[in-house]
């Protein structure tokens, strides 16, 4: 886990502390694959800034993720531009709203923070490209490689319903 010590930033209201800090990026399951960061650590921006009442923490950070595609199982990659944005209240008061939870003992869980910013930031389905035709559902064909149709089977009911499940993936 990669943390970032707060207690050494001894900051003023209105001071800025801005630093490039690494992450440690996870991999993660969506639609039963598994998708993995390349790379798995990457730079990332983290500014922390002293407000009257509590602290601003600002950060930014590109990750790309390997994995199959939705439709097709060929190699797809996606690449997020991401930032969060936390704030802890200096007296809280109990109140979550105004506390992060990703700051525990004077230290910020930079881990935690970025996996959440992640999934966050996630599509519903991973493609290899936004227009992936997908696997033909009768013959298993790459229909990127092989546009073709199946005319009998077309014709048949069962299939069109099926067709239609399909469709609401
Ligand atoms: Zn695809
Ligand atoms: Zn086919």
């Amino acid at each position: 886990m990669k943390s970032f010590n707060l207690r050494s930033l001894k900051l003023r209201s209105g001071e800025q502390f801005r630093d490039e800090v690494e992450l440690e990026l996870e991999p993660f399951e969506l639609g039963g694959e598994r998708y993995l960061p390349v790379p798995g650590t990457v730079p990332a921006d983290l500014t922390v800034t002293r407000a009257a009442t509590g602290t601003v923490f600002q950060l930014g950070f590109t990750a790309r993720m390997h994995g199959p595609c939705y439709r097709c199982l060929d190699d797809a990659v996606l690449e997020l531009a991401l930032s969060g944005r936390e704030y802890q209240a200096t007296n809280p008061d109990g109140s979550d709203e105004l506390r992060t939870p990703y700051v525990v003992d004077g230290q910020l869980d930079l881990t935690a923070w970025a996996r959440d910013t992640v999934a966050l930031a996630l599509p519903d389905k991973i493609l290899c490209r936004a227009d992936c035709a997908g696997l033909c559902p009768v013959c298993g064909k790459d229909l990127n490689d092989e546009p073709h149709t199946h005319e009998q089977q077309h014709a048949d009911s069962r299939w069109a319903a099926l067709e239609a499940l399909r469709e609401q993936l």
